[in-house]
């Protein structure tokens, strides 16, 4: 068994020297464990989170512990009653080449449904986080404007592709042409704007002449910035994720923003909303794996995936989504 360590935690944007690989006895199976070998490993932001020991809302990883994260595997042996070998799980344990786990924290992939690995993405966590931010924070209606960033994204995609299932104009955020390119061909949004481009707000506020009515909130910085002027009144904004800040050593320089973010909250009556997605939702999962298996399976929502392969590439993969250099949803191939 290999699996990556945190070795230190990092001061800015990780290093490979953050991350330890080692080799692990596999360990004895209990009562109801299940050993898996793992093909996929998950690669998500909250991931840096963890790496961190700030007060959270989840415990940070200690050093020399494992990385945690979700996996897809096949299950080699069983001692629960559930599971047999051959069979395809998800399990979230972390970043290792097999695991043993109790066969109740696991799920079970039907492989016929989908690739198995899509239970990494659209069709698990980051959808679920799209569909539940989206619907019950962001409450979408016709003909609204919705914005989005990180919008080839799993999480961004996906609301992207659901905002306009309900009608609204998607103004779609990416960095760079090809990521436009790819959102406006394939997620069928209304625009989408460069956030690297100079004239970024400006190109904003021209893609969306009636205003904001939804902001998705993936990113923070300088998105936020031009977003804000453009909020209309009764706004809502689902909060999910400040990944443009995780690498952040310092707060961003120029003046203090709070007052004027405050007082458009107050005068735009904005809903602004923060939302952990399992912690909040867990019980509406059902709800979610009902409508987005019918959706993908309709090829109403596509899905893209960013592969590469070779477990040794798990450090460099967390690295490259920090800094956008992934282009769909981040998944290391182990086997
Ligand atoms: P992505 O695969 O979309 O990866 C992150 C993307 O963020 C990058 O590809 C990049 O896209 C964009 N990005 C990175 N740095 C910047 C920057 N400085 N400015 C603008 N964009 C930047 O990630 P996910 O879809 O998995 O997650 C999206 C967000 O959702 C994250 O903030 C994540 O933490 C959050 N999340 C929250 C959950 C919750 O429960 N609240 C659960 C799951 C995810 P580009 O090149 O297009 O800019």
């Amino acid at each position: 068994n290999q699996r990556f360590v945190l070795a230190s935690r990092p001061v800015g944007a990780p290093t490979a020297e953050n991350f330890r690989l080692e080799e692990a006895a596999i360990p004895a199976l209990g009562n109801q464990d299940v050993l898996i070998e793992n093909h996929h490993l998950s690669i998500d932001p909250y991931m840096r989170g963890r790496m961190s020991d700030a007060k959270s809302y989840a415990e940070p990883v200690a050093i020399d512990g494992l990385m945690v994260g979700a996996t897809v595997g096949k299950v080699l042996e069983s001692n629960h009653a559930d599971y047999q070998a051959g069979d395809w799980v998800l399990a979230y344990k972390g970043w290792e080449t097999h695991s043993v786990v109790d066969g109740d924290t696991l799920l079970k992939l039907n492989p016929d449904l989908a690739p198995v690995s899509y239970a990494l993405g659209i069709l698990g966590m980051p959808g679920f986080t799209a569909y539940m931010g989206l619907l019950d924070i962001g409450q979408p209606k016709e003909g609204d404007t919705l914005v989005v960033a990180a919008a080839t994204g799993p999480v961004g995609a996906t609301v992207a592709q659901i905002g306009k299932l309900k009608g609204c104009r998607v103004v779609a955020i990416a960095g760079g042409e090809d990521k436009c390119q790819y959102a406006r061909e394939h997620l069928s949004v209304d625009a989408c704007i460069d956030h690297k481009a100079d004239n970024f707000a400006e190109q904003l506020a021209d893609a969306c002449p009636q205003g904001i009515d939804v902001y998705f909130e993936n990113v923070g910085g300088k998105v936020f910035d031009a977003v804000m002027p453009l909020l209309n009144t009764g706004a809502r904004i689902p909060v999910c994720g400040l990944v443009s800040q995780y690498n952040n050593t310092a707060l961003p320089e120029g003046p203090d923003r709070l007052s004027q973010l405050m007082g458009t909250i107050l005068v735009k009556r904005l809903t602004v909303k923060g939302f952990i997605i399992f912690d909040d939702y867990a019980h509406r999962y059902p709800e979610f794996a009902h409508d987005m298996a019918k959706w993908v399976g309709e090829g109403q929502i596509h899905y893209r995936e960013h592969a590469v392969d070779g477990f040794e590439q798990a450090p460099q993969a967390l690295i490259d989504v920090l800094e956008g250099r992934n282009f769909g949803k981040m998944v290391v191939n182990i086997k």
